[in-house]
């Protein structure tokens, strides 16, 4: 009956892969609670904070009170092709490449900032905002990744997401011409609609 042999338990988690700053630390705990307060997976705050998973569970939970959604992100390339999203998608990935160009922001933080303008031209429109944050970062991986691309309308100029083997020119954009008009041999115009 000897059962004194057990080593003294660890008096905490074990230590975190990375060693910080205090301020890098401090840093990371903001850009996490931003993102959980937008809505973010816990599979895009493991991408985009160094911080253990652990914390950012404990965050996720004391910020929402419930545990994060298990399960892989559910998204593929067509939903952002398809008729409605295609109009928010757009916006959403023009806000980000403007934040790139002109905002001097880059990767998550430009993220962060297109989604903000996306959201605040939505709202003047008086619509809702298809795109939750983790599908916009989906989104932008996308298109860095050269999945997704941009085409411009060549009717109303905008410039709209079209999968990467899409034909970008003479591209006219669902708004110029909508799926219930273009007719069945349209296809060209209709890929991916059905996604
Ligand atoms: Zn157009």
């Amino acid at each position: 009956m000897d059962a004194c042999k057990t080593p003294p338990p660890s008096s905490g988690p074990p230590t975190p892969p990375l060693v910080k700053s205090v301020l890098q630390d401090a840093e990371q705990t903001r850009l996490a609670i931003e993102m959980i307060g937008l809505g973010a997976r816990l599979q895009v705050l493991e991408s985009e904070v160094s911080l253990p998973r652990v914390r950012l569970i404990r965050l996720y939970k004391e910020l929402c009170g419930v545990s994060p959604p298990k399960g892989m992100l559910p998204f593929s390339t067509d939903w952002f092709v398809t008729w409605r999203p295609n109009a928010h998608a757009s916006m959403l990935l023009n806000a980000y490449r403007f934040m790139r160009r002109d905002g001097g922001l880059d990767g998550i933080r430009a993220v962060l900032a297109g989604y903000r303008m996306y959201r605040e031209q939505v709202c003047v429109t008086g619509a809702a905002a298809e795109l939750s944050f983790t599908r916009a970062w989906t989104l932008v991986r996308f298109h860095e990744s050269g999945m997704l691309q941009l085409a411009r309308c060549k009717c109303c100029r905008g410039n709209y997401v079209v999968h990467a083997h899409d034909q970008r020119r003479q591209y006219v954009c669902r708004l110029c011409m909508p799926p219930a008009r273009a007719g069945k041999g349209r296809k060209r115009a209709l890929a991916g609609a059905a996604g």
